[in-house]
């Protein structure tokens, strides 16, 4: 282990894809374990995405892309920016990567020097206090609770603030907790940010297409602050393609040219196969994506209805994403058989093991009174789960 750098021995692993590999090795040994745990869409990426990337084989684009990404899909970014989000960009400040996951952690690793702060609203996304790990930066975590449908409020984004900050993660819709920030919320955080003209904002946007309340808000779209923002989105979620790799940022020109160049040396360009695939996302037929947001809506209600009526568990309803995060506070603390139950991801391994159900205790997401369920998955599914929640959680004493 010591012979490991200081900066892995500091890295956490991801526990979203922990608990998912514990689910597959029970299911593996026979077990029918219900996985909630890793978010990922339970659909199959649409035909017509599929086709394209075929024909990119035939097609024989099987050599290097730019860096950045091919220009047709940078292009195509920008228009869907344009045209969804009324944003506009030239294809110079796009870069494509290998999952927005990478796009994350490029701009975080260009701009973040050690010790410089970047706040992180809490509940967050597990990989973010990672990235600045890997930074060396220094994660200021801002909590908000369910009470405040567990959104940071502009003073609570004030006092954060110190001559020391660099950047602020925001996740709209929210992972993990669905949370969905309002136009006029994002304009109040945009108001303090135009006070603080060192602070960058990282938009992560990738939840962008699964979003109840209708049109998609970006933080981007306040001109006071709009060349200090990075919006981070890409094809994982919305179009159910979280195996093809492809993410991207659209950012102020010279973050744009150093994540290239970051790219350049560390990856290259991301799939060419998988750039083609992304391409007909954009510019292919659009009802993929709202038929699946129906869905995981469907979910959404059922699951909050169900969830609800367990007692001791405290309920949002989440606006997006494809997340539910119960406050499960009044279980912690008791055991079964003897063993006690001390911590969310305790919680979480208990209805693993007793419920077959997996899910994400909330510790790993700076919430340790909450678990996360991801409801990406089927009606039947979502029923059968929370009914063996409950009689698990029923038999904690
Ligand atoms: N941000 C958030 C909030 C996520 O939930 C995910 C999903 N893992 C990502 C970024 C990364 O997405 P991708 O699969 O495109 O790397
Ligand atoms: N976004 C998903 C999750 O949070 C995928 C896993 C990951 O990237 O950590 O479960």
């Amino acid at each position: 282990m010591d012979l490991l750098s200081a900066r892995l021995t500091a890295l956490s692993p991801s526990e979203t894809f922990a608990m998912a590999q514990k689910s597959n090795e029970l299911k593996a040994s026979g077990i029918d374990v219900i996985n909630m745990s890793v978010g990922e869409p339970d659909f199959t990426t649409p035909e017509h995405i599929k086709q394209a990337a075929k024909k990119a084989i035939d097609d024989n684009f099987s050599f290097y892309s730019p860096v950045a990404g091919f220009p047709d899909l940078k292009k195509a970014v920008c228009e869907k920016l344009k045209n969804e989000n009324g944003l506009e960009y030239t294809p110079a400040q796009i870069v494509v990567s290998g999952g927005a996951k990478q796009s994350l952690c490029n701009v975080i690793l260009s701009i973040v020097d050690k010790d410089e702060e970047v706040i992180i609203p809490a509940p967050y996304w597990v990989s973010y206090p990672e990235m600045v790990k890997l930074a060396e930066g220094k994660s200021i975590f801002v909590y908000a609770g369910i009470e405040k449908d567990f959104k940071i409020t502009p003073q609570q984004l004030e006092e954060a603030i110190t001559p020391r900050t660099k950047a602020l993660i925001l996740c709209s819709p929210s992972n993990p907790t669905g949370s969905v920030y309002t136009k006029e919320e994002l304009k109040a955080l945009a108001d303090v940010l135009d006070q603080h003209k060192q602070v960058y904002v990282i938009a992560d946007e990738i939840y962008e297409h699964i979003n109840y309340i209708g049109q998609h808000e970006s933080i981007a779209q306040f001109d006071s602050i709009r060349d200090r923002v990075i919006v981070v989105n890409g094809v994982s979620k919305g179009y159910a393609m979280t195996g093809w790799r492809i993410g991207w940022i659209a950012a102020p020109q010279w973050i744009a040219s150093a994540c290239s160049m970051l790219q350049g040396q560390y990856t290259s360009g991301p799939s060419s196969i998988s750039q083609k695939a992304a391409l007909a996302a954009y510019t292919g037929d659009q009802s993929c994506v709202g038929e699946m947001r129906t869905a995981f809506e469907r979910r959404r209600n059922l699951i909050v209805d169900l969830l609800g009526q367990i007692p001791g568990l405290k309920v949002n309803n989440p606006m997006g994403a494809f997340y539910i995060f119960p406050e499960c506070a009044g279980y912690i603390g008791k055991s079964y058989n003897g063993k006690a139950i001390k911590t969310a991801t305790d919680l979480a391994m208990y209805l693993l093991e007793e419920a077959h159900v997996a899910c994400v205790g909330g510790d790993a997401f700076g919430a340790p009174g909450c678990v996360r369920l991801s409801y990406a998955t089927s009606d039947e599914n979502i029923t059968e789960a929370v009914a063996r929640i409950a009689a698990a959680l029923e038999k904690l004493t």
